[in-house]
């Protein structure tokens, strides 16, 4: 999509709705998502190396069964291109730590509330010299886990705007309902992030089926506490998006028509408005990779992934001006490589950089999983 650059307004200043607050404090939804994880093997435990490896394979075969060339060979016959090169870097991604207050069945870094990897302060420091020094890059895209409750979130974005660079907070919604962050919701104003929020479904049942039991209450919550603030409303500089991504193996519907159901039904039901809604493909890999293999379904998959091939995808696809920066300071060309410990070349560090400019026109690093780049409308 193209990132938003315009003035951040003092909207809230001018009048902003009712501040809408979640319950007590107390009302953590961690104690929550580990009884669930404690009833669910497939939440459990993080992937090993060995079972990323075996997942890989699985993918392959899935690819062999169908008779479809790797992703590179494919990219080649298609568009003559021998490999996919980088442009000059335009968004910096920055994975902050795996630490979530959720536990989503399709969350391909498989975050939770007992990950504990952490970006260091001194690395926060050197993405923002990095950073400094990078004047092609317009947009920080901020991930995690839950990003917000990382210890160097506040500094990160702060850093970021005082450069003036566009910040995005890819927000779960609900940690703005977590008790000791309070702040959030006006930092966000004060500072002029753009939210870009994961709302799966307007049903409260596929939402809590894909994320975890409150989880669509809690949403709805901090929907609610962001629009009091101007985000996502008339008029307001304050951004809010919501992500889509779908409930199983299937591709997403066209974007505009679902964000005109959206839009109707989060206003009709709840008075909640936002700006853009961007539908993603589910990526087969990690959690979700694993749910198509036990359910023998990840040969479909793949099948149906390589069959929407649309080549339009390519000179769009987000690797092309992304940098993608591991909590340890591992430099990768998407955050699904980085999912998937399949680093930017032969592996280099952000820590070993000045400057994001050496980054262009270098190879891009694909797998059999980037066929959900380019089915349908994108995934990036
Ligand atoms: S909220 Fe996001 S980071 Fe957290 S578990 Fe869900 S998908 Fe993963
Ligand atoms: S997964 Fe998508 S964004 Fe990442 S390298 Fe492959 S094509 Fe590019």
């Amino acid at each position: 999509w193209t990132p938003y650059t315009g003035p951040v307004s003092s909207w809230a200043a001018k009048g902003p709705r009712a501040v809408v607050h979640c319950a007590a404090p107390e009302s953590s939804l961690i104690p929550d998502t580990l009884n669930e994880m404690a009833a669910d093997s497939t939440l459990a435990a993080p992937l090993t190396s060995r079972d990323r490896l075996e997942e890989r394979k699985l993918r392959r075969r899935a690819l062999d069964a169908i008779g479809v060339p790797a992703f590179s060979d494919f990219i080649e016959r298609e568009t003559g291109e021998e490999v996919l090169l980088k442009r000059s870097i335009s968004l910096l991604q920055l994975n902050v730590g795996l630490f979530c207050n959720q536990a989503c069945t399709h969350c391909h870094v498989e975050s939770s509330p007992r990950r504990t990897e952490a970006m260091s302060e001194e690395l926060a420091d050197h993405i923002l010299t990095v950073l400094a020094a990078s004047p092609s890059v317009r947009t920080v895209d901020i991930t995690g886990g839950a990003p917000e409750m990382s210890p160097q979130f506040r500094k990160l974005v702060r850093g970021a705007r005082a450069l003036g660079v566009e910040v995005i907070d890819r927000c779960n919604l609900t940690v703005l309902c977590e008790p000791e962050m309070g702040w959030l919701p006006q930092f966000l104003a004060d500072e002029g992030v753009r939210v870009v929020a994961s709302l799966p479904c307007y049903s409260e049942e596929n939402v809590d089926k894909q994320r975890g039991n409150k989880v669509f209450e809690r949403s709805i919550k901090g929907l609610k506490m962001l629009n009091a603030l101007g985000f996502g409303v008339q008029g307001s500089d304050l951004h809010l998006d919501l992500v889509y991504n779908p409930g199983g193996a299937f591709l997403p519907p066209d974007q505009a028509g679902l964000k005109e159901a959206y839009t109707k039904q989060l206003d009709d039901s709840f008075g909640i408005t936002f700006n853009e809604l961007f539908t993603m493909t589910n990526m087969p890999i990690k959690r979700f990779a694993d749910l198509l293999a036990r359910e023998k379904r990840l040969e479909e998959y793949m099948q149906l992934l390589v069959t929407s091939f649309n080549p339009a995808t390519l000179s769009e696809i987000m690797c092309r001006e992304l940098a993608s920066v591991g909590f340890d300071g591992q430099l990768y060309d998407c955050d699904f490589n980085y999912a998937l410990a399949m680093p930017h070349g032969l592996g280099i560090n952000i820590m070993d950089l000045e400057s994001l400019t050496s980054l262009e026109k270098a190879p891009i690093t694909t797998g059999s999983h980037c066929y959900g780049c380019t089915a349908g409308a994108g995934s990036s």
